[in-house]
């Protein structure tokens, strides 16, 4: 049997995904005339109360675009140090948007107004203008850990008060909204922008969305086609992102519970130092001094449990649409054989 636990990117379209994919209405997207588009587009907007979307080719791409779109050159962008947007984006904050990020030290990846506050410059030409705090739900590098609506909102507030725009790198926001029972609405009113993941845990095999006010799409299709990501039938591609949001939302719920069991196991072993909580699909452990993350990794996969380091002594397995009840089964057992 092989597992493969090394991220949700690594899902497989299912036959129903296929089969819509195959019937999708299609056109010329760069005209705006592909159905399957404009109605993914839709509906994602409409998911979170939202005006509009445009559908891209990556998570990066959204959110890259995101960035651009409410920043200008000198900005200063405040994120969390595990953010996505800074450590896994090939320093495109910088080359896109020509901005400077200001990293803050959140809980788990997590950001609350007393961190961000400090952090906003005062208006004086010494400093660059703080103009855009993006927030990640779930946080991909505190190990799945997720905001409510309740963390957010003061966030929110803090970045009305002080004129800032707010983006949500949300590549897995629908983790973060089965874990909370959170309405997506909520998040549609406070966010101006929000990026959401179609080809992680959602398993269609290419796209994000970027949702925002009619304004600020209309801005990001510029900039969408000037990154070279304006698509022809991306239809086929959208109608898997539909099929997504129709269809595996809420058994993301069942990830959660696959990746509780497995943390659950690794805490009762004697070479396991420490598990993160295990809030949704990821889970993040340290092996005692004597065991090297990368040769343990290369062992597990003798045993057909793929994974990947996450630091000399951390390794992070992720669950997804691909991991069934049963393949877990079979990796807490193979854990148990470790040494
Ligand atoms: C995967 C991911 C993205 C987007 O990645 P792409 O591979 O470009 O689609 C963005 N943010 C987070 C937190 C992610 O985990």
């Amino acid at each position: 049997m092989i597992v493969d636990l090394r991220s949700d990117t690594v899902t497989r379209p299912t036959a129903g995904m296929k089969e819509a994919m195959m019937n999708a209405p299609v056109g010329d997207d760069v005209f705006g005339e592909d159905e399957s588009v404009n109605a993914l587009e839709e509906k994602a907007a409409a998911l979170f109360g939202m005006e509009a979307g445009i559908f891209c080719p990556s998570g990066t791409m959204t959110n890259q675009i995101a960035i651009k779109c409410f920043t200008r050159p000198m900005d200063e962008v405040i994120a969390d140090e595990t953010a996505h947007v800074y450590r896994y984006e090939g320093g495109g904050i910088a080359f896109n948007s020509a901005a400077s990020v200001r990293l803050l030290y959140g809980d788990r990846g997590r950001l609350n107004p007393e961190l961000i506050e400090p952090a906003i410059n005062p208006d004086n030409i010494h400093h660059p203008r703080t103009s855009l705090v993006v927030l990640e739900n779930t946080v991909n590098r505190g190990g799945g850990s997720c905001y409510t609506v309740g963390q957010i909102e003061p966030v929110y507030h803090l970045c009305r008060l002080k004129k800032l725009k707010l983006h949500l790198d949300g590549a897995r926001v629908f983790n973060a909204l089965v874990e909370t029972g959170d309405d997506p609405k909520n998040y549609g009113r406070m966010f101006d922008g929000i990026s959401v993941c179609l080809s992680k845990g959602l398993g269609a095999p290419v796209g994000s969305v970027l949702l925002g006010s009619l304004e600020t799409i209309y801005q990001a299709r510029r900039i969408r086609k000037v990154l070279g990501g304006g698509m022809r039938q991306a239809g086929f591609l959208a109608a898997a992102g539909i099929y997504a949001l129709d269809h595996h939302v809420q058994r993301l719920k069942e990830d959660h519970q696959h990746a509780r069991a497995i943390g659950i196991a690794l805490a009762e072993l004697p070479f396991v130092i420490r598990v993160l909580p295990v809030d949704t699909n990821i889970i993040i452990f340290e092996l005692d001094p004597k065991h090297q993350a990368d040769e343990f990794v290369l062992r597990l996969k003798h045993a057909g449990i793929l994974c990947n380091t996450f630091g000399e002594q951390m390794i992070r397995f992720v669950t997804h649409l691909d991991v069934t009840g049963e393949m877990v089964d079979y990796t807490i057992g193979a854990l148990r054989k470790m040494r």
